[in-house]
């Protein structure tokens, strides 16, 4: 077993036991220095000083208990800065080692989910069946396979921040907890990463397993899923997997995108799902994109996923993301000053991960020094970000969104009524308020409009349809992504 894969176990362990947000920030770019472990001493590479302080200050025990479990006895850790000059996206050399980033598609990768598969990893015990207690808390199964729940408490309704972007998506979940299999079945949430639909689809299995504790509610990715199917199938269990799944009241299947090629599985999540749906028990499923895009995947379970409701979901705007920061802030104990709650907003436009990655680095930067996480500091540890606040100005949304629908700016600005020319020119209007906050006197004349009552029938018109018009509601996150990119 090589290093990689022993530090590869210990992350996914790790990462059960810490929130996601300190996943990400503190351990998601470290790696297991070659043949640290000699003598006793083990080198964890770490990118910058900032996390290895971090670390060392508040993650030495677990780390050195968690290597220990996976067959490393050390005592000592070290964490060793790894000269990189930049950081690299995930994905690129630095080895990626969230458990939800990546397609993890072999069988020794996927088992570390839980303590138990790691250890089999350690030892090569071949069966990843075990003899325990059947996790839903239920009837114990003789023999069985040592499916989860998977549901993590800190999800729920109450501590997501509902804005444009999420709303619908927010909407729709709730509906769901309150009565599961009746309307929006399957629900298939869809948008890019760190945009909350892991978080929506856990507050779902919190808020029913709440009111209803007995409830048969499972959440799994779909890696885990086609990983335990794999195994039922060496196995020769595939009829306890198909009795877990299919005895389910709620089934939340995550990021299946990754189901492309895997041809037998799709057979068998088929009639799974078609059990379930029949039977009216709810499916919720999300992707990083919408189901006819995924590749391979077959037309029939295409058309199944596009049934109940598909919902996309898109960063929320600037407003949202400060509520997000001064709710996460508040958890932590901290209220920030409104200049440091913005500042946060604009550096970090594509991801609320990376948004309280962002933060978490600011309070526990301020922790450290013992110094508050004022606007200076905000500055100083953002300041050097690629992702810069962007001082937008009126002319560069309205050029962007006229080189969106590939318009002339002069058309935009013009007294024109044709169709193609007034829909740009209302994108633009409604940019100019949800990026800018400009006030709607403000927004014509930026228009070259005297009547201000265009601006606020626009914005709203805009508003409103973005909420049922994908097409519409791409055109503005591309648009806005360019502003920023
Ligand atoms: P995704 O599954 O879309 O990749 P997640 O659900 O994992 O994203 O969200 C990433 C992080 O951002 C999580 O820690 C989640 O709690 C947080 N988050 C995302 N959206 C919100 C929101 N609207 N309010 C509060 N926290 C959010
Ligand atoms: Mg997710």
């Amino acid at each position: 077993m090589t290093e990689r894969n022993v530090w590869q176990a210990v992350l996914g362990e790790i990462e059960l036991s810490v929130s996601r947000g300190n996943f990400m920030t503190w351990f998601k770019n470290t790696t297991l220095v070659e043949d640290s472990s000699k003598d006793g001493k083990v080198i964890v590479g770490v990118p910058n000083v900032f996390i290895k302080q971090q670390l060392e200050r508040k993650y030495n025990d677990l780390i050195v208990d968690t290597l220990r479990k996976n067959g490393i006895p050390t005592e000592q850790v070290e964490y060793q800065m790894q000269s990189r000059i930049h950081k690299k996206a995930p994905g690129s050399e630095i080895p990626s080692t969230s458990l939800l980033d990546i397609p993890r598609p072999t069988e020794e990768s996927t088992k570390n989910h839980s303590p138990a598969a790691s250890a089999s990893l350690i030892n090569d015990v071949q069966s990843p069946f075990s003899i325990r207690p059947n996790a839903t808390g239920g009837a114990t199964q003789s023999f069985s396979h040592s499916y989860r729940q998977g549901i993590n408490e800190k999800y729920t309704f109450d501590n997501f921040v509902v804005g444009s972007g999420n709303e619908l998506a927010f909407a729709a979940c709730q509906s769901i907890a309150v009565s599961p299999g009746t309307r929006y079945n399957p629900l298939f949430l869809y948008g890019g990463v760190g945009i909350g639909k892991t978080h929506l689809m856990q507050a779902v299995g919190n808020a029913i397993l709440a009111t209803n504790p007995n409830a048969r509610v499972f959440y799994v990715t779909i890696e885990q899923l086609v990983q335990e199917f794999v195994d039922a199938l060496r196995f020769k269990k595939i009829a306890d997997f198909v009795a877990h799944y299919r005895t389910s009241d709620v089934l939340m299947v995550d990021d299946v995108q990754f189901i492309a090629g895997k041809e037998k599985f799709q057979e068998e999540f088929f009639h799974t799902f078609n059990a379930l749906h029949q039977a009216n028990k709810q499916i919720i499923i999300s992707s990083d994109r919408p189901p006819k895009e995924i590749p391979t995947l077959q037309e029939r379970l295409q058309s199944r996923f596009a049934w109940g409701m598909t919902i996309d979901m898109q960063i929320p705007d600037f407003e949202t993301r400060c509520a997000i920061i001064q709710t996460k802030a508040q958890t932590h104990g901290m209220d920030l000053t409104p200049e440091v709650v913005e500042l946060l907003a604009t550096s970090v436009q594509t991801n609320i991960r990376e948004l309280e990655g962002a933060l978490n680095q600011l309070l526990a930067f301020a922790d450290m020094r013992g110094v508050a996480p004022d606007i200076e500091l905000a500055r100083s540890l953002l300041g050097g970000a690629k992702n810069r606040p962007k001082h937008l100005s009126a002319k560069q949304i309205i050029e962007r969104t006229a080189r969106h629908y590939q318009v002339p700016v002069e058309d935009i600005m013009g007294p024109k009524r044709d169709k193609d020319i007034v829909v740009p020119r209302q994108v633009a209007m409604y940019m100019l308020r949800s990026e800018l906050h400009l006030s709607f006197p403000k927004i014509a004349r930026e228009l070259g409009r005297k009547d201000h009552t265009t601006a606020i029938h626009s914005v709203e018109k805009i508003q409103k349809e973005s909420e049922i018009d994908t097409e519409l509601r791409s055109a503005i996150a591309d648009i806005r992504g360019r502003l920023y990119a």
